[in-house]
């Protein structure tokens, strides 16, 4: 991201106003680790961390694990696997969050000897009650508690004497402010739960609010950039960082989300689907986590081109996940090896070409890039097909194999059609052609015009393998314009991932290694499957595959 952005433009202005030196911008990465990360985090990450780098500056990744419940280890590795993946790199800046939480407790003692924090015993439902409304101020009984009584009820909260939801500690900022975040937030509530890291040493927790700004503040950052919906809550972060005893004084600017469609950015959602089974792990390849977009074969180059492309700006938007589609397929039209795979394969006798021959012809491993160099694909009587390029009553335009017809075999002979055998029940068991044998190549000697080319393998050389035919997750294109009454699950692509068994690929496939990315010559885009032994998943079907609706 090496163009600025309005967040560069309003950093730009600070250095050159004085307040910060360049190699002084210091950013944070704070994923909380309760899900995998999905595309829309490579987007903050490449804010984080560009920014940094733009400047010569310093990122901190740091686990955002003031939550206590669904935060896992398995999460917090995870992460950082993923973002290696990308290619940032913390260094030794990696934190916790839950490590400041002596230090914010600390803080919020302090807060409540100022005068600025108080404990409040509302219920959850007295709490909705009294919240007032636009015209009407909250409520709060508590408010003008003593300090020492606050005080003293606090640190009981922390020695566990109160079971949960019995008090809260509270900010004491503005009851009739418009925005709802500044009427009194909570700021600790007790639970008892453990926590991945602290275990039960805490059973009072501080709300993100009030965490994240001091977190913030003690690691020393300067810029704490964060997408949209934290929007509202920057006055209370900035209320925080007045009133609380930290280190420095963070600024927050918000980016508008990345939204893309026919598929979901949202952890929670996501991690619904993996607990329900509908998908088949994080990792599923038709999941936009980067776990899944890996394996689906994407790279991080596609991934930063799309990012950069879909751009960082401050208002709403949905990005066309073809956008996606369209960067890995643009990157991997020049790098990717073609080679040869019949999905739906059909027998293919060459009647007039002897039984015990093989010939070689050369093809291409990339027209677009001649320096991929050619192979040699082996040539006998029995070939196959794609059932597809072959119609007993063809349609008009249809310039494949048809009765009469004859057609181009990719780099070979140009055959002819001749008997067509047909199962019981009425599908083609053999088709039987016959060669011109002077037409090596797939040049006919007389110059005679061939219209159709279909590419085809030997049957006795070609291997076996399973392929994942994946497509977009959810029908729907907007999720955030949802129809009334309806959720996500009713929009999930029934045929998003189709399993074709018996494929056959060329034998040069036989040694790719998983991760391995390939062109299926007029077909698509595929990988090796990581976890699937002989399995090939679709990463993107070429372009014309894909009509836009
Ligand atoms: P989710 O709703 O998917 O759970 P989150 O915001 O709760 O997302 P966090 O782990 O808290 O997930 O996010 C870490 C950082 O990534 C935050 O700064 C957040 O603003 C940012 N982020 C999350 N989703 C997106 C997105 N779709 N586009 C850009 N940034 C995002
Ligand atoms: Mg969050």
């Amino acid at each position: 991201m090496e163009n600025n952005n309005f967040i560069h433009d309003f950093i730009n202005e600070e250095i050159e106003s004085g307040k910060y030196r360049a190699d002084e911008i210091h950013t944070r990465f704070p994923p909380e680790p309760n899900g995998y990360l999905h595309i829309g985090h490579c987007k903050a990450l490449i804010i984080d961390f560009g920014t940094a780098k733009k400047y010569c500056g310093r990122c901190n990744l740091r686990m955002d694990d003031t939550n206590p419940a669904k935060e896992d280890t398995e999460f917090v590795d995870a992460i950082q696997e993923d973002i290696h993946w990308l290619g940032f790199d913390w260094g030794d800046r990696f934190f916790y969050g839950s490590d400041y939480f002596e230090k914010t407790y600390e803080i919020a003692e302090k807060l409540i000897l100022s005068g600025d924090a108080y404990v409040c015993e509302l219920t959850p439902d007295q709490f909705r009650e009294y919240r007032g409304d636009l015209t009407n101020p909250a409520k709060s009984p508590f408010r003008d508690r003593p300090v020492e009584e606050s005080l003293d009820l606090f640190r009981r909260m922390r020695a566990g004497e109160f079971p949960e939801g019995k008090y809260t500690l509270r900010a004491k900022i503005d009851l009739a402010s418009g925005n709802f975040n500044m009427r009194d937030p909570v700021l600790y509530r007790i639970r008892y739960i453990d926590h991945h890291r602290q275990g039960k040493k805490w059973c009072i927790f501080p709300m993100y609010d009030f965490a994240h700004p001091i977190q913030d503040a003690i690691e020393g950052i300067t810029h704490s950039l964060c997408s949209l919906e934290y929007e509202d809550h920057r006055p209370l972060y900035n209320w925080v960082i007045e009133h609380c005893d930290v280190p420095s004084t963070p600024r927050q600017i918000e980016f508008a989300r990345l939204n893309i469609t026919n598929t979901v950015l949202s952890k929670r959602y996501l991690r619904q689907l993996v607990e329900t089974g509908l998908v088949d792990g994080w990792d599923d390849p038709r999941m936009p986590t980067l776990c899944g977009l890996r394996r689906r074969g994407y790279t991080p180059e596609a991934i930063f081109d799309f990012v950069d492309r879909a751009g960082v700006a401050k208002a709403y938007s949905v990005v066309d996940i073809e956008l996606l589609e369209h960067c890995i397929r643009e990157e991997l039209n020049t790098t990717a090896p073609r080679r040869i795979a019949v999905m739906n394969p059909v027998k293919l006798v060459v009647d007039n070409y002897p039984e015990d021959k093989v010939e070689y012809f050369e093809v291409s491993n990339n027209p677009q890039n001649p320096e991929a160099g050619t192979r040699k694909i082996p040539f006998t009587k029995n070939i196959v097909i794609d059932a597809d390029d072959f119609a007993a009553v063809p349609p008009p335009k249809f310039f494949r194999l048809k009765p009469e017809g004859e057609v181009r075999l990719m780099g070979a002979y140009i055959v002819k059609c001749g008997e067509i055998e047909y199962n019981a029940d009425g599908s083609v068991n053999t088709i039987h052609v016959t060669a011109d044998l002077e037409s090596g190549n797939g040049n006919p000697v007389d110059g005679r015009k061939i219209k159709g080319t279909i590419h085809w393998l030997s049957a006795d050389y070609a291997q076996k393998a399973d392929i994942m035919l994946y497509d977009h997750l959810f029908t729907l294109e907007n999720v955030d314009d949802m129809p009334e009454g309806k959720t996500y699950n009713d929009y999930l692509n029934p045929e998003s991932a189709i399993k074709l068994e018996g494929c056959m690929i060329e034998p040069a496939l036989a040694d790719a290694e998983p991760g391995d990315r390939f062109q299926f010559v007029r077909n698509g885009y595929y990988v090796k499957d990581t976890k699937n032994a002989n399995t090939f998943n679709r990463i993107v079907g070429l372009k014309d595959s894909f009509p836009k609706k």
